[in-house]
């Protein structure tokens, strides 16, 4: 099996490498297909893929799209997709302004909690101005001592009852599906050990997904234990949906696992990456 990531982030989001730098760092870690998927913005793909280029590694168009589905978020990655495509392209921009509203709100919470600045503050943590995410609201809360770390500000501030959580509505799933599809894409639920959902309402999920004609589903992440990486195999195969795998990176000293250093896919699902790149 040829070394493969699908899943991760540069500075174009809430990642810390830039999209160069991180094409680099995989290219160290043995990467051979390499996809980059920023939140909501495609804007890294021409440097990753210039940069992939020059290492030999083969690199896929990706994407990972906030959706809001039965009230909770979700994240849809597509891959292959075209970047300049009008439909994809305004959904994304829709998204990226939603996240600046979003932002705004997230610091008036804070700000009730008597922490102030954090518009500001989050955004100078922002590489690219047009994005930004609740990571970047995590660094700056770090970097003035009120957690010790990035987990422990989510739980602390940035979650479901937390003074910085703010309840916002993405893209519908049909939606994102759509303009992945309309931009000759494949769509993937990303991390789905993440969603805290039942196994009914997974089933319900994965029902609905298919409907919309999504076609992936990531089986090994750094989220995922391998446990819950045979179970998503499992509904991979019940759903007839494609296995994808991906570290989600963000950051040396953040993330719990390297650019393309993952576990195989468990045996018996369908590879994503079989007429991929
Ligand atoms: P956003 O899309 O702005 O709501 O931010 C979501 C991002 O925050 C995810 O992609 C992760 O990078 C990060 N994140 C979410 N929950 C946690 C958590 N519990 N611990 C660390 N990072 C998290
Ligand atoms: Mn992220
Ligand atoms: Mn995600
Ligand atoms: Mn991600």
């Amino acid at each position: 099996m040829p070394t493969i990531d699908l899943h991760c982030h540069s500075t174009i989001s809430d990642g810390v490498l830039s999209p160069g730098d991180l094409v680099a760092r995989a290219a160290e870690n043995g990467v051979e297909i390499l996809a980059l998927t920023d939140h909501d913005d495609c804007d890294g793909l021409i440097e990753a893929r210039h940069a992939a280029e020059s290492r030999n590694i083969a690199f896929v168009n990706g994407v990972e799209i906030s959706v809001t589905w039965r009230g909770r978020t979700l994240h849809i990655v597509g891959l292959n997709i075209d970047p300049e495509n009008a439909d994809l392209k305004n959904g994304l921009n829709t998204l990226r302004e939603g996240r600046i509203r979003r932002a705004k709100l997230i610091a008036e919470g804070l700000a009730k909690a008597g922490i102030s600045g954090s518009f500001e503050g989050a955004y100078r943590f922002a590489s690219n101005k047009n994005l930004i995410g609740r990571t970047h609201f995590a660094r700056f809360l770090v970097e003035k001592g009120h957690a010790k770390d990035i987990p422990s500000v989510f739980r602390k501030f940035l979650t479901h009852g937390k003074p910085g959580h703010v309840a916002h509505q993405w893209a519908q799933l049909s939606e994102a599906v759509g303009w992945i599809r309309k931009s000759g894409g494949i769509a993937v639920i990303a991390h789905p050990g993440r969603y805290d959902l039942s196994t009914a309402a997974l089933e319900a999920l994965f029902e609905e997904f298919r409907e919309a004609r999504g076609e992936g589903l990531e089986v090994v992440t750094s989220s995922h234990t391998k446990e819950m990486a045979m179970r998503f195999c499992g509904f991979a195969r019940r759903f007839d949906l494609f296995a994808s795998l991906g570290s989600d990176f963000h950051s040396p000293d953040e993330s719990r696992m390297d650019v393309g250093r993952l576990p195989p896919l468990p045996e018996g699902c369908r590879p994503i990456w079989e007429g991929l790149a």
